[in-house]
């Protein structure tokens, strides 16, 4: 469906999803329908195939699954945890070049951002929880505190992003710093303004 999404998009020369729903009612109206939910229905009552793509025998296959557990760097890279976190928690950097870390993209999560709602984890074709496996990024001092598992502090350095691991994810540091300090892509946040706004609601 995303694909096909994708698809149309690109034809309507339309890069938002709000654009395309215009587009497609501008194109239903402009043919004399009141929507395109109208337009629809007429080419299907006329006999057109316009249902067959997303019938049950097109959707009836197993998920993806690959033997292979997550770990916080290298995986499939299907993207599919950016795609379906309800909060924008997860964003992925390209691995840097000559970098030693597997794949060509790396994921990592906005740990203020999580609810542990548990979706990417339904969707992740690897073994493992991605929003606990990934490396979890925080901007708030206290709640990087209170928390478990894996976990990185975030702070404005000089000129680069300063990390600070919870105990026993020390070893990762030089990799997240080597994706967060990128120059090319790096920390896609403002983070002088986030630390300080994080520091203002603790305080
Ligand atoms: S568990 Fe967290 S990262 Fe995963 S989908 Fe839910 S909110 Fe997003
Ligand atoms: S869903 Fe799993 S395999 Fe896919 S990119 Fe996210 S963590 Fe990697």
């Amino acid at each position: 469906m995303i694909r096909q999404l994708e698809r149309e998009m690109h034809a309507a020369a339309t890069s938002t999803l709000n654009d395309w729903h215009r587009f497609k009612w501008d194109e239903a109206r402009s043919a004399g329908f009141r929507g395109p939910a109208e337009a629809h229905l007429k080419a299907t009552l006329q006999g057109g195939d316009t249902l067959a793509r997303y019938d049950l025998a097109a959707n009836e296959g197993v998920p993806r699954a690959v033997d292979h557990d997550l770990q916080m760097w290298g995986c499939v890279a299907c993207n599919l945890c950016v795609t379906v976190c309800p909060n924008d928690a997860f964003f992925r950097l390209p691995t840097p070049a000559g970098s030693d870390l597997g794949s060509r993209q790396q994921y990592m999560v906005l740990a203020e951002l999580c609810n542990e709602c548990g979706n990417c984890m339904v969707f992740c074709p690897e073994n493992g929880d991605p929003a606990q496996v990934k490396a979890k990024l925080y901007i708030d001092a206290g709640r990087f505190e209170a928390a478990g598992g894996n976990g990185f502090l975030l702070a404005a350095g000089d000129d680069q992003v300063a990390i600070t691991a919870r105990a026993g994810s020390e070893s990762e540091l030089p990799h997240l710093s080597e994706l967060l300090n990128d120059p090319d892509e790096g920390l896609p946040l403002r983070i002088h303004d986030l630390a300080a706004l994080a520091e203002r609601s603790s305080g």
